[in-house]
């Protein structure tokens, strides 16, 4: 995170600061120490201090009390032992300071010292195409060989986000992208619940801060009403619980704020209409030998009182999720009729469920837990395995990693198979083994025949059909989700592409011996002049003469066995461009009527548009994306491919803003659904929008079905607040049943 530099003066109110968070994070470890551990803790902490002694961070403090907090993250919040402590306290110091990893192996071992390389972020010297992408890459593959790595950057991540107050506001987006991406998905992975919901709801809160306000500020104001309820739903159960002998503990859970919004945003119900603020949790506290019979035991007693909803009953004790998760829950007809969710479970799987992968150790061999991780690291290694996947493609297959929900299929002779949800015939032919993957002719689900790209079903009982003879093409990638099969068939059509590539290369290097130019500074030199990504692709391009090098090589004259220009200004335009290359020369006609500043400067001057995904419009939050063949694209701080863009070309990402301009209009869509008393609704509504408002209409689509309309109607506007009083007076029509603007 950023800081200022060369702020020296530690002042002694501040080194009380100091010393009060240390004493803090002492007393937040749990775990039983040794006297080294202690030993490496204190020297650990003097290391750090003295190492950041001139630091500050943005918002002005020294910069020790943030490896301080982030030390207490992992020993309060994530249950973390004494190494993961000294670590967090020396996550920053090689990055930013003189302290060397050979120092740090000296002092405190080796182990310490790779787990503090893992998280030390890579120096300057590679692309900044993929830098992020290589990041990550670097923490997983860390993550494999001591999963400590991945779960102390989550704890640095978290105290970021934290103290994300003093950074610009496209920081605080770039960075908010980044964890709704990468960060949030891989806490749910590991099962860091308490984590991930926070990550969210600072997410939800930086990206959209005014529904932010407005959901904490009426769920604040329905508090007591919601407390009073689980009071009443609990009072029934407790007496009967008191019978069942086990000590247990009962309570309303919340739901966590960022949930809610997105329960709001995707499912279109209102405030009022979300009956599952919270759920009920029972928490039973029993031995490993009688936890499944009891759960059943506790949820009969629930049944008993309240009436379940038997679709919404799910089992997660007979079959654990693939994160650890561990839980009986049900949907029960409380008072009032109004819905309510129950979690049944135990002690034991209540502290793997909130905080997952470190509670796990503790619980090791008890019902099988010790092998979802594995078999889940296993997958990621076999990912990293894979010499050649690029970072980006690595990342967007181990998202598909990061998959929440899961599907249980059989083979032939009934073993069951874990896929993620979606996962096709395909995917499950890769699952078993890569060979089988390659080889694939034909899939059978429950004896039929089905297409490879088929989407398995629960239950499903699956066999594949081989032939030597086959193998991947372009057209497979398509057909599977997950991360295992995609990178599988990338890295075979790679190959494929390297060995025909080399016919390429043959004939190149007569060509250039011909000339009497020197291979390899040759190659060097065209590669980088035409903009190859690669060797390879070059060598493709030839033997598929998609590049034509006769006619190419004209252009150039050798001397002294090197390739120079004959004309310079016949010069061609690079295949590949490169970024910086990409802010189109200013316009000589400014026109002054400049509607957005993209980094503080008339937009107007760059070759600028809006993205066809958002249709932003004025008073919409925005950033300007650098885009590799189209200029700059306006975006909305909410399009749904921000979150990409963001995490994954976070420099490309540039700030921009609004400012007023009277006479432009942009085009917003609107989808509006009601009811179809007859015909004349698209008189009605054309009437209303065009007459009554004063609004052009674009385009008008229309269709119904059964007493039933959906419209899209795409209108000419000037700003949002136009807009949101269209949307008003269309909602309040005779008819219109919702009204919402198309991302
Ligand atoms: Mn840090």
């Amino acid at each position: 995170m950023g800081k200022m530099a060369e702020v020296p003066i530690i002042r002694e109110e501040e080194k009380q600061l100091i010393q009060r968070a240390y004493r803090q994070l002492l007393r937040s470890i749990k775990s039983d120490m040794d006297e080294q551990d202690q030993r490496n803790i204190r020297l650990a902490y003097e290391m750090a201090v003295d190492a950041h002694s001139k630091q500050r961070r943005k918002s002005g403090e020294p910069y020790i009390l943030h490896p301080i907090e982030v030390a207490r993250i992992c020993a309060e919040e994530i249950g973390l032992g004494p190494t993961a402590v000294v670590c967090a306290l020396l996550h920053d110091v090689v990055e930013d300071t003189d302290v060397t990893l050979g120092e740090i192996g000296q002092k405190f071992g080796e182990r310490i010292a790779r787990i503090v390389d893992g998280l030390t972020k890579l120096d300057g010297s590679y692309n900044k195409d993929t830098n992020q992408a290589e990041n990550f890459k670097k923490v997983l593959s860390t993550l494999v060989d001591d999963v400590r790595v991945v779960l102390i950057k989550m704890a640095d991540r978290l105290h970021n986000m934290r103290t994300l107050g003093s950074m610009p506001r496209h920081k605080q987006l770039k960075i908010a992208a980044e964890t709704s991406y990468i960060y949030a998905p891989l806490a749910h992975r590991l099962g860091l619940h308490a984590v991930k919901t926070e990550f969210q709801d600072l997410c939800f809160r930086i990206t959209e801060p005014e529904a932010y306000a407005e959901l904490s500020q009426r769920l604040q104001e329905t508090r007591r009403e919601r407390t009073r309820y689980i009071n009443e739903f609990i009072r029934p159960l407790t007496t009967k619980l008191d019978e069942i002998g086990a000590p247990y503990r009962i309570f309303g859970r919340p739901k966590a704020i960022s949930s809610v919004w997105s329960k709001i945003r995707f499912k279109l119900v209102s405030f009022e209409e979300i009956y599952d603020l919270f759920a009920v949790r029972i928490v039973v506290d029993v031995e490993p030998i009688r936890e499944k019979a009891l759960c059943w035991h506790v949820y009969s007693v629930v049944t008993d009182v309240y009436k379940p909803i038997p679709e919404r009953l799910k089992d997660w004790i007979t079959t654990p999720k693939s994160n650890g998760y561990e839980s009986l829950h049900t949907t029960v007809i409380g008072p009032k009729g109004r819905f309510v969710e129950v979690q049944i479970r135990t002690e034991r799987m209540d502290a793997i469920a909130e905080r997952g992968f470190a509670a796990h150790w503790k619980y090791k061999g008890v019902n099988n837990q010790a092998d979802v991780y594995e078999t889940w690291l296993e997958g990621i290694r076999e990912l990293l395995e894979n010499p050649n996947s690029d970072a980006l493609e690595f990342i967007s297959d181990f998202k598909t990693n990061l998959f929440s929900e899961e599907l249980y299929v059989y083979t032939p002779k009934g073993d069951m198979k874990v896929l993620p949800k979606g996962a096709t015939a395909l995917d499950f032919a890769f699952s078993i083994h890569s060979d089988v993957g390659y080889h694939c002719t034909g899939v059978k689900v429950n004896g039929r025949l089905v297409p490879m790209g088929y989407e398995l079903k629960n239950g499903d009982q699956v066999s594949v059909m081989t032939n030597r003879a086959q193998k991947p093409n372009e057209g497979w990638l398509k057909m599977v989700v997950t991360g295992k099969a995609k990178s599988k068939i990338r890295s075979s059509m790679k190959e494929e592409r390297r060995e025909q590539g080399m016919i390429g290369r043959e004939h190149l290097e007569r060509k250039l011996k011909n000339m009497k130019a020197d291979f390899e500074p040759a190659v060097e030199f065209l590669v980088k002049h035409y903009g190859f990504a690669s060797h390879i692709d070059f060598y493709y391009a030839i033997s598929t003469e998609a590049f034509n090098v006769r006619e190419e090589l004209k252009q150039f004259r050798v001397e002294a066995g090197r390739l120079h220009e004959h004309l310079p200004e016949l010069k061609p335009v690079p295949v590949v461009e490169e970024p910086d290359q990409l802010l189109v020369k200013p316009k000589k006609d400014f026109t002054g009527k400049t509607r957005i500043l993209v980094g503080g400067e008339p937009a107007d001057q760059y070759n600028y548009s809006f993205a066809s995904c958002c249709n932003p419009l004025p008073g919409d939050d925005i950033f300007a994306f650098l885009s590799q063949a189209a200029g700059l694209k306006i975006h909305r701080t909410s399009c749904p491919n921000a979150v990409h863009l963001m995490a994954n070309y976070g420099y490309r990402i540039m700030k921009a803003e609004w400012v007023s301009s009277p006479d432009s209009t942009f085009v917003a869509d609107l989808k509006i659904t009601g009811i179809d008393d007859g015909p004349g609704i698209i008189e009605r509504l054309t009437h209303e929008i065009s007459t009554k408002l004063g609004v052009n209409i674009r385009s008008f689509n229309i269709h119904g079905d059964e007493g039933y309309f959906e419209g899209k109607v795409s209108l000419f506007i000037a700003n949002t607040d136009q807009l949101n009083m269209a949307i008003r007076t269309l909602k309040n029509l005779r008819n219109v049943s919702t009204v919402t603007r198309v991302e």
